[in-house]
């Protein structure tokens, strides 16, 4: 059996957020689905007082104005790159399963791995690629980010 190859749901994006100090207190996440009313999936947050990190995942359809309104409020965003197994090069040598910090990759009965794309937090992670003694995993840029990642403010 093959490893599954990709991360993130059909139609939905996978966004990096950053709130600086000045800004994390703020209900920013919760006034933006209110104001826009779209559906923004936290993935992953990690909040101190010092600022904090959202991966989270919106609607395709909705991206450009979220980030617009992100920004607007001072978060930084970005967006992550996606993983890939290249079933062909895993030798199923479990590395990657062994070091995956929310499960993402586990063994299956027949000694191949399973790729839950749903846990896979992206190249915000990338333990598994560097892991990979195959070269079998990879990063790559999601479909649209080039406009995203390319806009400063
Ligand atoms: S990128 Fe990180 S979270 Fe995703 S499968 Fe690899 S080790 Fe797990
Ligand atoms: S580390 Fe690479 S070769 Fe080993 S099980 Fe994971 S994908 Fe396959």
């Amino acid at each position: 059996m093959s490893p599954s190859f990709s991360v993130g749901e059909q139609g939905m994006v996978r966004i990096l957020l950053r709130f600086s100090e000045r800004i994390v207190e703020e209900p920013i996440v919760s006034q933006i689905v209110l104001e826009l009313k779209v559906l923004i999936n936290i993935i992953t947050a990690h909040v101190n007082s010092k600022g904090g990190e959202v991966l989270a995942e919106v609607p395709d359809e909705s991206l450009d104005k979220i980030i617009k309104a992100f920004r607007k409020r001072g978060a930084t965003v970005s967006l992550p790159k996606l993983i890939e197994v290249d079933a062909e090069k895993c030798v199923c040598c479990g590395a990657c399963v062994a070091l995956c910090p929310v499960e993402a990759i586990t063994i299956d009965e027949d000694a191949s791995i399973i790729f839950n794309k749903e846990k896979c937090v992206g190249s915000t992670c990338g333990v598994c690629v560097d892991a990979c003694p195959a070269r079998a995993i990879k990063s790559v840029k999601q479909n649209n980010s080039e406009p995203v990642a390319n806009k400063k403010h």
